[in-house]
C-alpha cells in the first residue's frame, strides 16, 4: 500500500498537553496570552465580549474566532500563539515539497469516505494529509481551524487505528487544496466499475433524504410490530421495482402481502431494515448478509433474525436485495409437552421416551413443522437444575433458561461442538439436526454413554427416519438400542371458529381417499373455511399432528434383524399393531372434529405431501 510507504510528517510542537480550550477559563487564559503577546489589545477584548454579549446565544464562536471574523485581528498571528498554547502540532507547508505521491494519497484517502463525509471535509476545510507511524498508525488531519468538532467526524470514518489534528496556516491549506482539486479531477477515477454503476456518491443522500420524506423508520418499526402482534413468523420485504416494495407476512405457514410500499425508492426500505439490524452493512449490495433486531413490542423484548439476499429487477442495474425476517418471539413460557397437540396415546409414549436417562429422541418433518418447539417443549419437560442441559443448533432459534446454548461460528463448527460437548460432562444434549454420518455417530455415541439426546431428522414419517440412519452408516444393532422413540409431526391449519360453516356434500369419494372409513364418514361434521376480519382466509392459527414411533422389543428386533436394508415396511406394520395412530389419522381426527378443513388434510397428508420433501 502507498500509504505505508509515506515519510513521517516532520511537525513542530510538543505532545499534547492540557488542551482545555473549551472551558471558559482556558479562552480567557489564551485571550491572556494574545494580550500579552501584543497580538490583540485589551480594549479589544473588551469590545469583543461586548460584541458576544449583544448576539447571545445564537453566537457560539469563540472570543479569538469573533476578533478575526468581526475586529480584523490577524488570523495566522492568533493561530500561531493558539497552537503554541495548546500544544497543538503545526507544520509549514510553504518549506516542504508536495509530491506527486502525498497528492495521491490525500485524493486516495478522500475518495474512501462516503460523499457526505468528503462534503463535511472540504466544508470544514480538514485534509487527510500523511500517516505517522509511533506506535499505532495514526493519520494526521491537516486544517486552519484545530478546534472544529468535525476533525473527530472525519478521524474516526478514516481507516485507521488513530487520527493526529495539525495545524497549518489557512493560506498553506488553501494552496494545497487547489493542488489537490485540480490532481483529482484530471485523473480518471481508481475505482472499480461497479462502483460508479452504483452511484454511491449521490445515493447515500437520496436514501437519507427517502428515509425522511417517507418516514421509512418508522413505517418499518410498525411493521415489525404488526408482525409480532398477528402472530406472523416471518417477514418478507421483497423489492417489486425501483419504487415498490412488498411487505408480506407469513402466518399460519402461508405467506400473505401485508402493505405495499408505494412511490418510495425499495433500496430506501431495504437500508432502513439493513440500518436496523446489527450487522449488515447498507451499501454492500453483492452479498449475502445476515444480522439480528431486538425490539420492544408491546412491553415485551422480541428478537428478529434478518437475512439478506441480493436478487435483480427488471431494470437490471438496479441492486435489489430480498430481505426475510425471521420473528424469534420468546418460546412463550406456556409451551409444554402437554399443550402442542400431542394426542393421548402419543403423549404417553412420548413422556416415557424422555423419562428414560438416556437414548435418542428424534423429531422428523419437513422445514416449518414446528420440531424446534416440540423439541423446546421437550426439553422443558426434563429440565431440572441437577442436570446439564447443552444445546447446539445452528442457528439458535431459542434461548432456553436453564440450559447452555452453544454458540457455532466459523472456528467452531457442528462437529467440533459435539465433540466438545462430549467431555463437557452433559446429562442431555440437543443437536439441532443430524445431518450427516458425522452428527449421526455423536448422537449414538451420546445416547450410548449414557445421555438423553433430542435432535430433528428430515424424513417422511417417523419409519424412513430408522432408514434414513441406517443409510448414513449406523449399524442396526446400535441403533435398535440408541433410539428411544421416533415422532413424526406436521401442522395443520385451523379453522376459524368464528366464521367457518359445517360442509354437508363432501363427494364420499374425496373422503375416502382421505382414508376416512365409512362409519367415519358417517358420524364426522366436516366444515370449510369462509374468513372474516378475525382470520386469513378462514384459517387461524394451527395445530401439530404427531406419530410416534416407540421403540420396543419388537421393533428393536426389527431393526436388529436387517442385514442390508430396513424393513420399514414391517416397523410400520409392527407399530401400528401395537397402537401407534399414523399422521393421516390424527389428521382424519381433527377433520372429524371440524378443527381443520378437508383440502388442509390433503395438502399435508397425502402421499405427495408426505413425499415431496424426501431427497
Ligand atoms: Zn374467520
Amino acid at each position: 500500500m502507498i500509504q505505508k510507504t509515506l515519510p513521517a510528517v516532520p511537525t513542530t510542537g510538543h505532545p499534547a498537553r492540557n488542551r482545555n480550550f473549551r472551558t471558559p477559563e482556558g479562552i480567557s487564559g489564551f485571550i491572556n496570552t494574545l494580550v500579552r503577546a501584543g497580538v490583540i489589545s485589551e480594549q479589544q477584548v473588551a469590545d469583543s465580549i461586548a460584541f458576544k454579549r449583544s448576539r447571545g446565544e445564537t453566537d457560539r464562536r469563540q472570543l479569538f474566532q469573533i476578533l478575526i471574523d468581526e475586529f480584523g485581528v490577524d488570523r495566522e498571528a492568533v493561530y500561531g500563539e493558539f497552537t503554541r498554547y495548546y500544544s497543538f502540532k503545526t507544520l509549514d507547508l510553504s518549506t516542504m515539497e508536495l509530491t506527486s505521491e502525498r497528492v495521491a494519497f490525500i485524493g486516495q484517502t478522500l475518495e474512501s469516505l462516503p460523499a457526505k463525509l468528503r462534503a463535511v471535509a472540504a466544508a470544514n476545510r480538514i485534509l487527510p494529509f500523511g500517516l505517522v507511524e509511533n506506535g499505532a498508525v495514526k493519520i494526521q488531519l491537516i486544517t486552519p481551524d484545530p478546534i472544529n468538532p468535525e476533525l473527530a467526524t472525519i478521524g474516526r470514518a478514516l481507516p485507521y487505528p488513530k487520527y493526529e489534528v495539525v495545524y497549518v496556516s489557512l493560506k498553506n491549506f488553501e494552496e494545497l487544496n487547489r493542488e489537490i482539486l485540480v490532481d483529482t479531477q484530471n485523473r480518471p477515477s481508481a475505482l472499480p466499475m461497479e462502483f460508479i454503476d452504483d452511484d454511491q456518491d449521490a445515493l447515500v443522500d437520496e436514501l437519507d433524504e427517502e428515509i425522511r420524506r417517507g418516514h421509512l423508520a418508522e413505517m418499518v418499526d410498525g411493521i415489525f410490530a404488526d408482525a409480532v402482534r398477528v402472530g406472523a413468523s416471518d417477514i418478507h420485504v421483497i423489492p417489486k421495482g425501483p419504487r415498490k416494495t412488498e411487505i408480506q407476512f407469513r402466518i399460519d405457514g402461508r405467506l400473505s402481502l401485508w402493505q405495499c410500499i408505494d412511490d418510495l425508492r425499495a433500496d430506501a426500505v431495504s437500508a432502513v431494515v439493513k440500518d436496523a439490524a446489527k450487522g449488515p452493512d447498507r451499501f454492500e449490495r453483492n452479498m449475502a448478509q445476515d444480522g439480528f433486531v431486538q425490539k420492544e413490542v408491546d412491553g415485551k423484548l422480541v428478537r428478529f433474525r434478518v437475512s439478506i439476499i441480493p436478487i435483480i429487477g427488471r431494470e437490471l442495474r438496479m441492486k435489489l436485495e430480498s430481505i426475510v425476517i425471521r420473528v424469534l418471539q420468546d418460546p412463550e413460557s406456556r409451551i409444554s409437552i402437554e399443550n402442542i397437540g400431542f394426542e393421548a396415546g402419543t403423549l404417553k409414549r412420548f413422556k416415557a421416551a424422555i423419562g428414560k436417562p438416556h437414548g435418542i429422541v428424534v423429531l422428523t418433518g419437513p422445514t416449518g413443522s414446528g420440531k424446534s418447539t416440540t423439541l423446546l417443549a421437550a426439553i422443558r419437560a426434563v429440565m431440572d437444575p441437577s442436570l446439564n442441559i447443552i444445546t447446539v443448533e445452528d442457528p439458535v432459534e431459542y434461548f432456553i433458561d436453564g440450559t447452555r446454548q452453544v454458540k457455532l461460528n466459523p472456528k467452531l463448527g457442528l462437529e467440533e461442538a459435539l465433540r466438545a460437548i462430549l467431555r463437557h460432562d452433559p446429562d442431555v444434549v440437543m443437536v439441532g439436526e443430524i445431518r450427516d454420518k458425522i452428527t449421526a455417530d455423536l448422537a449414538v455415541k451420546l445416547a450410548n454413554t449414557g445421555h438423553l439426546t433430542f435432535s430433528t431428522l428430515h424424513t417422511n414419517d417417523a419409519p424412513g427416519a430408522i432408514a434414513r440412519l441406517f443409510k448414513m452408516g449406523i449399524e442396526p444393532f446400535l441403533l435398535a438400542y440408541a433410539v428411544n422413540i421416533i415422532v413424526g409431526q406436521r401442522l395443520l391449519r385451523k379453522l376459524c371458529d368464528r366464521c367457518k360453516v359445517m360442509e354437508e356434500n363432501i363427494p364420499r369419494p374425496i373422503l375416502q381417499s382421505l382414508g376416512l372409513s365409512d362409519e367415519q364418514i358417517a358420524t364426522g361434521k366436516f366444515f370449510r373455511p369462509v374468513g372474516c376480519m378475525h382470520c386469513i382466509k378462514g384459517y387461524k392459527g394451527r395445530t401439530a399432528i404427531h406419530e410416534a414411533l416407540y421403540i420396543t422389543p419388537a421393533i428393536r428386533k426389527l431393526i436388529m434383524d436387517s442385514a442390508t436394508k430396513i424393513d420399514e415396511d414391517g416397523i410400520r406394520e409392527t407399530a401400528l399393531r401395537e397402537g401407534m395412530k399414523p399422521l393421516r389419522e390424527a389428521a382424519v381426527e381433527l377433520l372429524r372434529r371440524g378443527v381443520t378443513s378437508v383440502e388442509e388434510v390433503a395438502a399435508t397428508t397425502t402421499t405427495d405431501a408426505l413425499e415431496d420433501f424426501s431427497d
